[in-house]
């Protein structure tokens, strides 16, 4: 079959091999080639070799000094890589694009590491949409975090609508981690759960959180009030708790950041008051559509993977490869690569574009791409056979990757249900089909 294969693609009579980029079936820009093409080789020689060793030490060492991580930092610092939302001269449409090309090169090196750099740079890109250059100032140069979870409040954090609510719930859950805004000043108490990425080791932080503004935690509704607000993690009483020992994504250290009084001013807040719950969905949106690009790169990797071993190993006396179900397996999983290629990008272009974002549609892609590449994960293992379960080869460590992004940035069930409370609240509005 290999040598028919190979006379059919020569002889001129028959289809040439069709135009693809690394991002699969699509053309690229000169200027989004070479993005992608700077991006694909540090994604190669740093990030993902970074990833496979952070991936094999504990939780502790992995931010202990002189572990890889801190090289790896470095290294991306003084290469000038930077998530980024706005480019100086470059329209929306096209940086949308650009995004979700270099993000998908990021989470196809190391899906962990790229999370660290999106959470990383997520304070100093929300303080930059806001338009706040003193925040943006406090928070360059400064490795950031989404302190957002609590140990009592995971999923509810995420609830914009008192209707989400249970219906016996009286009010909603303002959880463990809570500022009071007054006198120009927020005093901020309480802790994060342990599962914030860069916990551990983030210079700045941007709390989403419950707040009272003199009028109690609730509003009339039951819902609590809230502020968006940037606080730089080496004031007087914030502490850490110890990194987390987890399933996957190892290399993303994660933990617990606690706050004692810690005192910021108002100016520090990115939304507050009445703004603060669209001005929380507008935050949630723009975090929502890195995921989605980062797995559709992990995915590409857990694919090629399996590409290239069908291509290497021979049973049943030919190559996996040349056997018709391991074409019908590999066509499966390059479709739902490409799937997830364009609900990534279709979710970004959203976000940059639409005039009225919404956090739940971003997390409706995130809940897409973050289910398919678990299953293209577990199927790229499976055709690895028995090798794809050992630590000697890739696939463990994609397969436990993709699992951890399936809770991460909301848990998928909870996620799909929001996308059918938004698709609800669009047809009462006479606007599902308009
Ligand atoms: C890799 C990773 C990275 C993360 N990074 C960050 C970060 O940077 N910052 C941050 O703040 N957080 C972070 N998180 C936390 C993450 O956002 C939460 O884990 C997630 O929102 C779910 O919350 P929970 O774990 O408390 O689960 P819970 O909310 O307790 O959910 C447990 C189960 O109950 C179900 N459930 C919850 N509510 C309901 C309901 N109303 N009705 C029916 N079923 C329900 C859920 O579907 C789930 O199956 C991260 C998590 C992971 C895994």
């Amino acid at each position: 079959m290999t040598q028919q294969l190979d006379n059919d693609v020569r002889a001129s009579v028959r289809p040439v091999i069709p135009h693809t980029e690394l991002s699969g079936f699509e053309v690229l820009g000169e200027d989004e080639r070479a993005v992608q093409q700077a991006l694909h080789g540090f994604a190669r020689d740093v990030i993902r070799p970074a990833g496979i060793a952070l991936d094999k030490l504990t939780a502790e060492e992995v931010v202990a000094p002189g572990s890889p991580f801190w090289e790896f930092l470095h290294t991306v610092v003084t290469s000038g890589i930077e998530f980024d939302n706005a480019m100086e001269g470059v329209p929306p449409a096209a940086m949308a694009r650009l995004q979700a090309i270099a993000v998908e090169e990021l989470g196809w090196g190391d899906a962990g590491l790229a999370v660290t750099l999106g959470a990383g740079a997520f304070p100093k890109m929300m303080a930059a949409r806001a338009g706040n250059q003193e925040l943006v100032e406090l928070c360059t140069g400064k490795l950031g975090a989404w302190v957002g979870t609590q140990p009592d409040r995971g999923s509810d954090g995420l609830s914009l609508y008192p209707s989400e609510r249970h219906a016996a719930a009286t009010q909603g859950n303002k959880g463990n981690l809570t500022a009071r805004v007054s006198g120009g000043e927020i005093v901020i108490n309480g802790q994060s759960s342990a599962w914030v990425t860069n916990g551990p080791v983030a210079q700045v932080g941007l709390l989403t959180i419950a707040a009272d503004y003199g009028e109690g935690f609730f509003d009339n509704e039951g819902h609590p009030r809230g502020v968006e607000v940037i606080v730089p993690l080496d004031l007087p009483g914030v502490s850490r708790g110890r990194p987390l020992e987890k399933l996957g994504k190892r290399a993303q250290p994660q933990g617990e950041i606690f706050f004692d009084n810690v005192k910021v001013p108002v100016r520090f807040a990115l939304s507050l008051g009445d703004d603060y719950w669209r001005g929380h969905a507008g935050t949630w949106s723009t975090a929502g559509v890195a995921m989605s690009q980062i797995m559709t790169g992990l995915a590409r990797a857990a694919f090629e993977y399996a590409v290239e071993y069908t291509h290497e190993r021979k049973q049943g006396g030919a190559l996996l490869a040349d056997h018709q179900l391991t074409q019908y397996r590999l066509g499966n999983l390059a479709r739902k690569v490409e799937t997830m290629r364009s609900v990534a990008r279709r979710a970004t272009d959203y976000t940059f574009l639409s005039p009225q974002k919404h956090p739940y549609y971003t997390a409706s892609a995130k809940v897409t791409c973050t289910e398919l590449a678990f299953e293209v994960a577990d199927e790229a293992l499976q055709l690895f056979g028995g090798y794809g379960l050992t630590r000697e080869y890739p696939m463990e460590k994609l397969f436990r990757d993709a699992r951890a992004s399936r809770i991460e940035d909301g848990e998928n069930n909870l996620l799909a249900m929001k996308f059918g409370v938004l698709n609800s609240m669009l047809h009462r509005a006479g606007k599902l089909h308009p």
